[in-house]
């Protein structure tokens, strides 16, 4: 088929396609965590005292007593293999943002050549997966390939379906056989912990007794693209890089805005309705599904959840996502910029800690105690922000999100955070109220007067601030859409960690020093403001004002792009930080840096080298094949004594010879491999290979502009986001 041959046939494929599967939804109490092997399931089939260890060990995140683990193991494979299971899996999450499996099968062969099936303690806690094909920036020599996942209790094991089977997954961590994390889910853990114990302490300077073991919270709000699957295929960038490397933006757009919270496309709900069945049988708890900005754009977010969960179950999210949209003809794109001059995806990630006994320290609460507990925590995360906001820029950062921070449409590459009128006020106050103030003042300025009804009003929301305070959590709205939310939630947890360790050294000083506890908060918190109240900002963070006063006068980073932005990882201070806080050795950072270095690279390459072929193979011949029918005619027609215009071939003409210069500049500039470092090449990337393959594109799209329809090879935007 030639020119829009194959598209059109897409088109008649789509519109006539059945609607519903006709398929009838279970009762929710019914399909909810019928795949998993949670708490529950665990006390009907595990004897007392072993549920009591396991139990213990899920909710403090205490070390596996070993002697549980076959008793464990048996339950759980006879649970499996009753819902249909031969195979289980260690599930881990690489440094790659995906998830990995290894999947082995309970069978085991017998001397007299029969078989049973077999699933020991020893394999549930412990497997080897050739490590060798995950990236390990430098930790392991590929020839010393072995890695060994062991599985994380705190994340319940569950069972994937598919049309003719199940295997039974169990979450994992992964390390080496030195025992550096070569993961996502290593630091998170040790993050979770560090941030527990520091709060811990400060918990108790506070004044409170009973202290349970604190955990961080997560809820993310996914955003994605759907496109029909006939013309996602057509699209080898699609295919390949996730985002298309050219596309001529339609007539219309989202300029209207009215897609935003419209009306649910059927095709689409019957897809969401898939999806929230099959999560919620594997225990994730959807809760929100709309209609995003952009046309063909939408947004799943469940309940939060504690953060090692959600963190896996947001894995999973992404994973039934694209699969689900397999079966109803649809691809997911979780990219952060699938269609350039349109809204792009991101992933906000709502955060919080808290515990069993203190609750959520990030709301402010009702009496004064809480609200001075609650200023404390909340003084800690602007400290964080402000000393490590370069640190959250570089767990954010990779080739696709580049596309959307500093866009007019997303949050700033500049980490600052927006706490809404009351409370940057509170703050304010805090800062100018002197400390020597009399005493009783010092408590009410704490407690009563300060803080009256930190309402949590959703018109007090700041759409362009990368972190935001909403009432009883903070928002990390930077995050990419296609990223795991592990990353950043290890950042934020480990500042916290950093500042709450240090609050609880000032706080234990002042206290020393014979200040009573109030005056000793005020005066700690006072000095956060002074060092850190810059980071504070509730203006208009896209504008152009808000980009030099950040870095002119208050001294903000401004990482636009990951090449600015990764070497942040190796520096001192951060180092110290992971250190400190026993999250990350200095190696297993280091290797991270290479990783996402790498990745980022790699990316790009991969991008530059479509873009060189679609430019020579698709859009190329479908100028060539075009001007030369355009030139026989003009010719026919001067044959006959007509004279036709020639502007429109001469103007096809040059854009093509244009985009020929350009492609050879993009290939000339992919030749180049002598770097001095990875830093070097990071910049070369974003410098210069980015910039070549702009241009490729601005004269392919001019060219989508003056080509007939009938000749052009690539489903449009207008197709892709407007047919479903
Ligand atoms: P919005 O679109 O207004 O930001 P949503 O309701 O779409 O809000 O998403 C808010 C997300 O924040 C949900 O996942 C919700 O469960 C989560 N959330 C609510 N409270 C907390 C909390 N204390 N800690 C972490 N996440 C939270
Ligand atoms: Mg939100």
């Amino acid at each position: 088929m030639t020119g829009n041959a194959a598209r059109t046939q897409s088109v008649h494929q789509i519109i006539n396609r059945p609607l519903s599967s006709g398929k009838k939804l279970s009762r929710l109490e019914d399909m909810w965590a019928e795949n998993v092997f949670n708490l529950s399931k665990m006390q009907a089939s595990l004897p007392k005292g072993v549920f009591k260890s396991i139990k213990n060990t899920i909710t403090t995140g205490e070390k596996l007593d070993p002697s549980v683990a076959d008793a464990v193991a048996t339950a759980m494979r006879d649970w499996a293999m009753g819902k249909g299971a031969m195979y289980y899996a260690h599930v881990f999450y690489p440094m790659t943002n995906l998830s990995a499996e290894k999947h082995d099968g309970f069978i085991s062969v017998q001397g007299d050549g029969n078989v049973i099936s077999e699933f020991s303690g020893k394999v549930l806690v412990q497997g080897e997966p050739d490590g060798s094909s995950f990236p390990n920036g430098g930790i392991r020599d590929t020839f010393e390939a072995r890695g060994y996942t062991g599985w994380d209790v705190t994340s319940p094991a569950y069972i994937m379906e598919t049309d003719n089977g199940s295997t039974l997954c169990i979450p994992t961590v992964f390390v080496s056989w030195t025992g550096e994390a070569l993961d996502k889910k290593v630091p998170l853990l040790r993050s979770i912990a560090a941030m527990d114990k520091a709060a811990r302490k400060v918990l108790s300077l506070l004044g409170n007794e009973d202290i349970a073991h604190v955990n961080s919270s997560c809820g993310a709000e996914q955003e994605y693209f759907l496109v029909d699957a006939n013309f996602a295929s057509q699209r080898p960038d699609l295919l390949l890089a996730g985002r298309t490397l050219f596309g001529k933006l339609p007539a219309k757009g989202q300029e209207f805005d009215d897609h935003y919270f419209g009306a649910i496309p059927e095709r689409v709900q019957v897809f969401m309705q898939d999806v929230e069945e099959t999560l919620y049988k594997l225990g994730i708890p959807a809760k929100t599904r709309h209609n995003e900005v952009a046309p063909g754009q939408f947004e799943i977010a469940p309940f939060f959840e504690a953060a090692n969960v959600a963190s896996d179950h947001q894995q999973l999210l992404m994973t039934v996502l694209k699969n689900t949209a397999k079966k109803h003809g649809f691809v997911c794109l979780l990219h952060e910029k699938p269609f350039a001059g349109i809204n792009g995806s991101g992933k906000h990630v709502n955060w919080s800690v808290g515990n069993s006994t203190q609750g959520n320290l990030l709301d402010p609460g009702d009496s004064p105690h809480d609200n001075a507990q609650f200023l404390v925590f909340c003084g800690a995360v602007i400290r964080g922000v402000h000393k490590y906001g370069p640190l959250m820029r570089a767990a954010i950062a990779t080739a696709s999100n580049d596309h959307r921070l500093g866009a007019n449409e997303a949050p700033p590459a500049i980490m600052s955070v927006y706490l809404g009128t009351q409370l940057e006020e509170v703050f304010e106050q805090i800062k100018t109220g002197s400390v020597k103030d009399s005493k009783k003042k010092g408590v009410m300025d704490l407690g009563v007067d300060v803080l009256p009804d930190l309402t949590k009003d959703a018109g007090d929301r700041n759409r362009t601030s990368p972190f935001a305070f909403t009432g009883n959590r903070f928002e990390f709205r930077a995050v990419g859409s296609s990223q795991s939310v592990s990353g950043p939630l290890i950042v934020l947890n480990t500042m916290l960690a950093d500042s709450l360790n240090w609050i609880g050294d000032r706080l234990e000083a002042e206290l020393a020093k014979g200040l009573d506890l109030d005056t000793a908060i005020l005066t700690v918190l006072k000095e956060i403001m002074e060092n850190h109240g810059q980071v504070i900002f509730g203006g208009n963070g896209y504008s152009e004002e808000w980009h030099k006063m950040a870095v002119e006068e208050r001294g903000l980073a401004n990482l636009r792009t990951t090449a600015d932005a990764l070497p942040v990882l190796k520096e001192k201070y951060i180092e110290d930080l992971f250190e400190k806080t026993g999250v990350l050795t200095p190696v297993e950072l280091e290797s991270r840096f290479e990783v996402y270095a790498e990745q980022y690279i790699l990316s790009i390459e991969v991008e530059a080298k479509l873009v060189v072929s679609m430019a020579k193979t698709v859009i190329y011949p479908a100028a060539v094949e075009y001007l030369s029918k355009l030139s026989s005619t003009i010719a026919s027609l001067s044959g006959l004594g007509i004279d036709f215009e020639k502007e429109s071939a001469k103007k096809i003409a040059d854009l093509t010879n244009q985009m020929v210069g350009a492609v050879a500049k993009l290939s000339e500039a992919m030749a180049k491999h002598d770097f001095a470092n990875t830093e070097e090449k990071l910049q070369y990337c974003a410098q210069t290979l980015r910039p070549l393959m702009d241009e490729v594109r601005t004269f392919a799209d001019a060219l989508e502009g003056e080509i007939a329809d009938s000749f052009w090879p690539l489903p449009t935007y207008q197709e892709m986001l407007f047919i479903k």
